[in-house]
């Protein structure tokens, strides 16, 4: 028995849209080092696990979640020191808030605008929702916003949703509040701020909320230590809360991460203290890759650093083999030609990767 479909049946019923799109994919880690993700590489203390463990034990796994994600919220609005008047949406990871947004806004005939190189998943899911997606690229060099063609590219195509990623990812540098702002107001449609690295900038746009009817601004659990639960949070006036809201589905937040979430948020301070022991360690990291000769290295905002080595596929291939799993970026985007990007991880792992990228850069 042959078990394939026939190609002219997919291309029947699958749109060219999806049909045109590349999966993302994510390769295995296992047994590397995985500085790839932007994941927080500590673990919680062993007495606040077994608390964690015991409200676990307290779930009820036969019943729903509560739909409204009640506790989390009310915890998330005191951790997030949300002001009086604006909400929240909880998603499952900011990822599916990007696709709720896109979905909001898509067959208006209207484009998502991002700066380039940015978040990956801005133009995936733009195509998917059916939205074009729109990228203006950012200043060679430094990555800096390029004001004049963003304010045109408003002019010229008019886009309901645009994203600025502020610390971006993947170039690490933040945006000039008063550069965001002059978007905002020359903007047509919606601004989401998206504050992923919020934790390791020390910086937020949150009060462009209270003055400007237009913006959201997306935060997320992911990069702080707990991307396992799949957490993201869209902050913004209720007007615009209320018409996303229709489109999340149902319980999207399951109720182990409800759970975990509203228990570990009591105890933020550990997360606060490890994403100051990353700041530190960033800090430490660029200085000594700025020491390696062939290797380029732009100063970040975030929980990672982007490099440029003079053959990034080789280096990539060099540093897997000695079981460092980092992002190459070749590829990519023009702007990121022979570029990688690593996560700050702990000491000890920062070392691994040093000495692994002074071996691959020697053998190339
Ligand atoms: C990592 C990242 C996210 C987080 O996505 P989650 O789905 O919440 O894990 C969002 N935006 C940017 C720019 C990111 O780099």
């Amino acid at each position: 028995m042959s078990t394939t479909v026939p190609a002219a049946l997919i291309e029947r019923v699958i749109r060219p849209a999806v049909r045109a799109l590349k999966a993302y994919s994510v390769p295995s880690a296992e047994g590397l080092i995985k500085l790839d993700a932007m994941e927080n590489p500590y673990t919680l203390p062993p007495e606040l696990i077994d608390r964690w463990l015991e409200r676990l034990r307290q779930v009820q796994l036969n019943r729903y979640p509560d739909p409204e994600a009640a506790e989390l919220k009310s915890r998330l609005r005191r951790y997030l020191e949300l002001p009086a008047g604006l909400d929240l949406m909880l998603g499952n990871g900011s990822d599916e808030l990007i696709q709720i947004l896109a979905m909001a806004v898509t067959g208006r005939g209207s484009h998502l605008l991002a700066p380039e190189p940015s978040f990956a998943m801005y133009p995936l899911i733009a195509r998917a929702a059916g939205l074009e997606y729109l990228g203006v690229p950012l200043r060679e060099g430094d990555f800096s916003l390029d004001l004049g063609r963003m304010l045109s590219a408003f002019e010229e195509h008019r886009p309901l949703l645009s994203f600025i990623a502020s610390p971006n990812n993947p170039t690490g540098n933040l945006f000039p509040e008063a550069e965001v702002e002059a978007l905002i107001e020359a903007s047509p449609g919606l601004v989401v701020i998206d504050e992923a690295y919020h934790a390791f900038s020390g910086c937020t746009l949150l009060g462009t909320l209270e003055r400007f009817p237009n913006v959201l601004l997306l935060r997320t659990l992911s990069k702080v230590g707990l991307a396992g639960l799949r957490l993201g949070v869209l902050i913004g006036r209720r007007e615009w809360l209320a018409e996303l809201d229709k489109l999340r589905l149902p319980y999207n937040i399951n109720v182990l991460s409800q759970v975990s979430a509203t228990f570990l948020l009591e105890h933020a301070e550990v997360f606060e203290r490890q994403a100051q022991a990353i700041r530190r360690e960033r800090g430490t990291l660029l200085e000594a890759l700025r020491s390696l000769e062939t290797v380029q290295v732009w100063p970040s905002q975030a929980n990672f650093l982007l490099l440029r080595v003079p053959d990034a596929t080789a280096v990539y291939q060099r540093l897997k083999q000695r079981g460092v799993l980092v992002k190459c970026l070749h590829g990519a985007h023009p702007q990121l030609e022979n570029c990688l990007r690593v996560t700050v991880s702990t000491p000890a792992e920062n070392r691994e990767f040093l000495g692994a990228l002074r071996h691959a850069l020697a053998a190339a």
